[in-house]
């Protein structure tokens, strides 16, 4: 039902984005796979994805923490694809600290990264959606964009952000037949996450285990993690014709967390 189209997938050469990246591309979408790691890795990661789904796919390395290479990003994806119609701001990192240790620079990181990299996506991008009368924006906040937890304030603070953002581009969209909304994912397994429990088991000095049933899962009313394809699908679900009316939302994907 994507056939056609062209999307990109920010942070998709691992864990959620990679995940929402296969989800287009089985649906018959031409993918922009965008994000860090060994070449060769990549490069097997978008001849899998070419041949499994018998669509064309790229790597762009822009940092999404850098304005210039983002307008670069979609520049280049129109000069090898055709303008963005789906454009999927996933890119995200952490750093879990009290705020009067919190790093300034991570801070800085996190909101570039987690935040101005999607209002600098959504900008370059638009004009040509609503030139076009079609375009689907994504944008991956979290849970902890509805709601708190202590020792995350860039992030929390960059997730909220994010749903508020999320929300004025659909305002500003919507007659234009462009559709912006947020997923807002509770804990799912990921090597963002697998890092998170390595390191709070080390402060701890608990047993990761201990971790994931006592800090992680405690949040989490169905008692697992959320997967990779729920999320990815929720995003399809999101690019899909039969959302065409939902518009300015951010949707839980979190067994039940954010009803608390
Ligand atoms: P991950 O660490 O597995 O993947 C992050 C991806 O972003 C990687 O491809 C990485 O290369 C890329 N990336 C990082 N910095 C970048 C930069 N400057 N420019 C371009 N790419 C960059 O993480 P994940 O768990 O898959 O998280 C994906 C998104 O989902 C993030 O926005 C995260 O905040 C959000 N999220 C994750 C969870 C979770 O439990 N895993 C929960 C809620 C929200």
């Amino acid at each position: 039902e994507l056939e056609g189209r062209v999307a990109i997938v920010t942070g998709s050469t691992s864990g959620i984005g990679l995940g929402i990246a296969e989800a287009l591309a089985a649906r018959g979408a031409a993918v922009v796979l965008n994000g860090f790691g060994p070449a060769a890795e990549i490069g097997g990661l978008c001849r899998r994805l070419a041949e499994a789904h018998d669509v064309p796919v790229r790597h762009d390395p822009a940092d999404m923490g850098k304005p210039e290479e983002i307008a670069c990003l979609a520049e280049r994806t129109a000069r090898a694809f055709g303008p963005c119609d789906i454009l999927v701001n996933n890119a995200g990192v952490q750093h879990v600290a009290p705020i009067e240790d919190f790093p300034p620079d991570r801070w800085n990181a996190i909101l570039a990264i987690n935040l101005s990299a999607a209002f600098h996506a959504m900008r370059a991008v638009l004009p040509r959606m609503k030139a076009r009368r079609f375009g689907r924006i994504v944008n991956i906040a979290s849970a902890h964009g509805l709601i708190a937890s202590p020792f995350k304030s860039a992030y929390v603070a960059a997730k909220h952000g994010l749903v508020g953002l999320t929300k004025v581009v659909a305002l500003e969209a919507a007659e234009h037949g462009v559709t912006c909304n947020a997923v807002c994912p509770g804990y799912v397994w990921t090597p963002l996450v697998a890092g998170q429990v390595a390191q709070q088991a080390l402060a701890h000095g608990l047993t990761e285990e201990k971790v994931i049933r006592e800090v992680f899962l405690a949040e989490q009313p169905s008692r697992r993690f959320a997967t990779v394809e729920e999320v990815a699908g929720t995003v399809a679900f999101l690019c899909s014709p039969a959302a065409a009316s939902v518009t300015g939302t951010a949707l839980p994907v979190d067994g039940g967390w954010t009803a608390h």
